[in-house]
């Protein structure tokens, strides 16, 4: 997932408050939480696969961990580079949904995963290979806890993920930009969260491909069929294999996935669920330092939650937080703009005015427009 849009980071600094407001209440009655975290992070089960009535799969595919691909600008919609990134998408995508279907998979499902600002989906509909059907709704739903329903697939399988945050991996991050999620005290990735999702409803993840990076973060996860597609040299730059290899190994492994449907194994959460955000430039959490009722150290904020859906939810809110970190950026920018003085004394009479207006009674927010219809395939 990267589903960050610039222009949610020149949201106002009221939101900040609001939302650190809202984490202040809901902080009001847990115990502080940076007690170590003892229980394990979560169980390993046997999946209970029941596929008398066929075996259906949810292909899941994020774009940063694509077979051939050694440049971030083929994951960022708008960018020249990005249909070069399609190509690269529908090629994996397509070589694993072989894979399924040989291996005895009757029905998948492909949802996007991804975010990349483009509002169709990244694999475009008439590419997508005609046995599979593409995940579309009329409502905005959630790709990694929205589909989970239970007997609604009996297995997952996730295209082109990457590393999480800090593994080094090629564009490796958790959610967005800076985001660390630790669950229980263990840092986890994409792949895994929706591994815990399924497992709230005893699906399995059974196939992942992204960078070897990837590849270490998911030792545990021993029963995935997994393939590395290529070896990060940094968060920006890979050495990529040759893809007629790759796109092959996928294609196998995929298949042997479906084959050994039967060993696959579920990861549950343990609850209650310690959630803690750590962040990274140039994402940030230090407006939070000092918060009351907010449990923060080093640019972490740690909560109780109910459970797993719970804990995703205070995560994302939080996320809202640290991307008001992505603004120092932004003033960067301007200062090294060669109008950066001007902008920055229009910004001033801006806020000015603003305060002025609402103040005198002469402001009213923006009405919203009803949302035109549109329709949504997922990040
Ligand atoms: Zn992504």
């Amino acid at each position: 997932m990267l589903s960050y849009t610039p222009s949610r980071a020149f949201a106002g600094v009221l939101a900040v408050v609001l939302i650190a407001a809202a984490c202040a209440q809901n902080a009001e009655d847990r115990s502080p939480t940076q007690r170590a975290v003892t229980a394990a992070p979560w169980v390993v089960e046997d999946a209970q696969v029941n596929t008398d009535d066929g075996i259906r799969i949810l292909v899941l595919h994020d774009m940063e961990g694509l077979s051939g691909q050694d440049d971030p600008k083929t994951f960022d919609f708008g960018n020249e580079e990005y249909p070069r990134g399609q190509d690269l998408l529908v090629g994996d995508v397509n070589a694993v949904i072989d894979g399924l279907f040989a291996g005895g998979a009757t029905e998948v499902h492909v949802v996007d995963g991804h975010g990349s600002g483009n509002r169709e989906p990244d694999v475009p509909p008439d590419r997508l290979d005609a046995r599979a059907e593409q995940v579309v709704r009329d409502e905005w739903f959630d790709a990694y806890f929205d589909l989970v329903e239970p007997g609604a697939y009996d297995a997952v399988a996730l295209v082109a993920m990457h590393a999480k945050t800090g593994s080094g991996g090629f564009a490796s991050h958790t959610y967005t930009l800076g985001m660390d999620f630790i669950l229980n005290g263990r840092s986890i990735t994409e792949t895994e969260l929706v591994a815990l999702s399924g497992g709230r409803v005893d699906v399995p993840v059974i196939f992942a491909s992204g960078d070897d990076r990837l590849a270490t973060d998911l030792k545990d996860m021993a029963w995935i069929e997994y393939v590395t597609v290529k070896e990060a040299t940094s968060a920006n730059t890979a050495i990529v294999r040759p893809l007629e290899e790759a796109r092959t190994h996928l294609r196998a492994a995929a298949q042997r996935a479906v084959e050994n449907l039967g060993q696959a194994r579920v990861m549950k959460i343990t609850t209650p669920v310690t959630a803690t955000l750590r962040v990274v430039p140039p994402a940030s959490l230090e407006r939070m330092d000092g918060f009351p009722g907010v449990d923060y150290a080093d640019n972490s904020v740690t909560f109780e939650a109910a459970d797993l859906a719970e804990a995703y939810d205070g995560l994302g809110s939080i996320v809202g937080v640290a991307t008001r970190g992505y603004t120092s950026i932004l003033g960067e920018v301007i200062r090294a703009h060669p109008d950066g003085d001007a902008i920055r004394a229009a910004y001033g009479e801006a806020l000015m005015a603003r305060w002025f207006d609402v103040e005198s009674g002469r402001w009213q927010p923006e009405e919203e427009s009803p949302p035109s219809p549109r329709k949504y395939y997922g990040f």
